[in-house]
């Protein structure tokens, strides 16, 4: 087996970084980083990603739902394939490295490999949409390719465009959709991602692999008291629906940090008629439950919505709770995801896996496909605004880990 002791993955990493900025550049807004599903700057992404892959000798191709792909097919006639994928859009205003980064560093991981057999096909995807922006629902592009995106083609977006017209307009055949579900026997799916939270810079970690994304709740909660003069009311006559709202926020807290792993939070709140000298009659706010096992999850939103039922009764106020969305929790593959926990060990890595509290592709690809993830460490936990970054050691470190989990996985398939 190949040491790579040759191999300058310092220059490989500052490629990478590179890359990101150059794709980063392509926008439909001016000045600052916006990329949505199926805008035109995604032409300028696709046209500069062919490039780099024919340089490593790819055979690249779109589908229906504007997925790129650049293919390394094995020798081996048995051969499996070995997804590495990640998302081209972005969200409004974004940083360089969400998304574009894991695809970036597919291609150099490839590029690592020179021309090494290994016996699986290496297939590299840039997601078209993952972020969820323009249609409202995440994950079209890997939804696609594990054949799931059909039911999601009449969806509009703010200008009343479909999913359907938006593919036919990027000048796609909508009627191939079901083409782009992927055939053909996957042994894995591998996705490297920027962390997006704190978790690895405060354990002063610069990788972590990934044990499952977390599975999530949000509600829509409205506390109904009765509105009334600020100046004439007195405190034990009054029906606040906004202090009652405020009395859950800190018992969502609490809450919250009492049981390991959950995360709650209450970020929207809304006080009516909303006026200083009014006593709020009305707080509409949402609730956010997060967690990576969903039995944890579902106990933790009975209680909190239980302790709703609670302040709103003591408080002679009326309660209506709407369930906006629950999505389960997706565990990584135990398999890869040792792997990579070894190729991290043999890199000089530690540390326990972490769970990631976004949602991610791998969340879709996990339901049909052994599917693991690797976070690099995000800088100040920042993302989702210009100021996102990474550090060029991080970068290489993934490279390095990443070189040595394709080889371990390839021992594997040797020995299958
Ligand atoms: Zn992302």
């Amino acid at each position: 087996m190949t040491n790579f002791t040759e191999t300058d993955f310092a220059s490989l990493a500052e490629q990478a970084l590179v890359r990101c900025h150059t794709l980063a550049t392509f926008t439909q807004e001016p000045g600052q980083l916006t990329r949505l599903f199926l805008s035109p700057p995604m032409r300028d992404v696709h046209s500069q990603l062919e490039g780099w892959a024919a340089a490593l000798g790819l055979e690249t191709s779109i589908d229906a739902a504007g997925n790129w792909h650049a293919v390394r097919h094995s020798a081996d006639l048995e051969a499996r394939t070995l997804l590495i994928a990640s998302h081209l859009d972005t969200v409004p205003n974004a940083g360089a490295y969400d998304g574009p980064l894991g695809v970036v560093l597919g291609l150099g991981l490839l590029e690592a490999l020179g021309d090494l057999a290994v016996p699986y096909h290496l297939h590299v995807v840039g997601f078209s949409e993952e972020e969820g922006v323009r249609f409202g629902v995440p994950f079209l592009g890997s939804r696609a390719l594990v054949g799931t995106a059909e039911p999601l083609l009449e969806l509009t977006d703010a200008a009343g465009v479909t999913v359907r017209q938006a593919i036919g307009d990027y000048g796609l055949d909508v009627s191939a959709l079901s083409e782009a579900r992927l055939r053909g026997e996957v042994l894995g799916y591998l996705e490297f991602h920027i962390e997006q939270g704190p978790v690895l810079e405060a354990d002063g970690r610069a990788l972590g692999a990934v044990s499952a994304v977390a599975g999530q709740s949000r509600f829509n909660l409205a506390f109904t008291g009765k509105a009334n003069h600020a100046g004439t009311t007195p405190m034990h006559l009054r029906r606040d629906a906004l202090t009652g709202a405020a009395e859950f926020i800190l018992a969502a807290e609490t809450q919250a940090r009492q049981t390991p792993g959950l995360v709650a939070t209450v970020g929207f709140i809304e006080a009516r008629p909303g006026a200083s000298n009014v006593i709020p009659g009305a707080a509409h706010f949402t609730l956010d439950v997060r967690h990576a096992e969903d039995e944890v999850r579902r106990r933790a939103q009975t209680e909190l919505l239980e302790t709703a039922g609670r302040i709103a009764a003591a408080r002679h106020l009326s309660l209506k709770q709407e369930v906006r969305m629950e999505v389960s929790a997706t565990p990584m593959d135990g398999v890869l995801t040792g792997l990579l926990g070894e190729a991290l060990e043999a890199e000089g890595h530690g540390g326990s896996t972490l769970v990631s509290g976004a949602g991610h592709d791998a969340m879709v690809t996990g339901t049909v496909w052994p599917s693991t993830m690797l976070f690099v460490r995000s800088p100040g936990g920042i993302s989702h605004h210009p100021d996102e970054t990474v550090l060029a050691e991080d970068v290489e470190a993934a490279l390095r880990v990443g070189v040595r989990f394709l080889t371990l996985l390839a021992e594997r398939e040797e020995g299958r």
